[in-house]
């Protein structure tokens, strides 16, 4: 059963273990969202035999995430880009994906950044080769974005059991006028120059 932790601003933090659950209760850190849960859970774990579903607790205090960027390595870009294709849209298994870059290094590109690599599928990269986009008439899905640590959409991509646990939550704890607030916080890439 996996424990999906929120920050007290709802902001997804991480998928965190039994062990850290229990401590976090322990210190009254964390709250349920319902007390019909919290009996439950509290009974189980006291049997040590947590049944199925995402439990998901709340930290009571808000804490500060850095704004830390995650290394733009072919892992964490085939997550940023839904091991999808930028260019024609493919969405396949990571082998038969390749990492471009939007502009060549043989042309000036740079090698390393979030912004001139992307995810594409072995036909559109050697359609590409050493052109820019436009000249082969290829067009980005979406401009590529850095990616920091506290990016819900990689914990949901490490994580899919714990996402529709947490838009149900979404949907139903808060008022509609947040909601879009939230989900922006948590749901979209980091717009570049944050
Ligand atoms: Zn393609």
């Amino acid at each position: 059963m996996p424990v999906l932790l929120l920050n007290a601003s709802m902001q997804p933090l991480n998928v965190i273990s039994r062990r850290r659950l229990v401590v976090l209760l322990t210190k009254e850190r964390v709250a349920f969202f319902d007390d019909g849960v919290r009996a439950r859970v509290e009974r189980e774990l006291a049997q040590r035999r947590l049944g199925d579903g995402v439990i998901v607790v709340r930290l009571l205090r808000n804490v500060v995430i850095p704004r830390r960027l995650l290394r733009a390595n072919r892992r964490n870009l085939l997550l940023r880009d839904e091991h999808t294709c930028q260019y024609c849209g493919l969405r396949t298994i990571a082998s038969e994906l390749t990492i471009d870059h939007v502009v060549p290094i043989s042309r000036g590109g740079a090698a390393k950044t979030w912004e001139n690599q992307v995810v594409a599928c072995k036909r559109c990269n050697g359609r590409k080769a050493n052109h820019l986009p436009a000249e082969v008439h290829l067009h980005l899905a979406r401009s590529p974005r850095p990616v920091a640590h506290e990016y819900a959409h990689l914990l949901f991509m490490r994580h899919p059991e714990v996402r529709s646990a947490y838009e149900e939550l979404v949907r139903s704890v808060l008022p509609e006028a947040n909601r879009a607030r939230v989900a922006g916080l948590s749901l979209q890439p980091l717009s570049s120059g944050q």
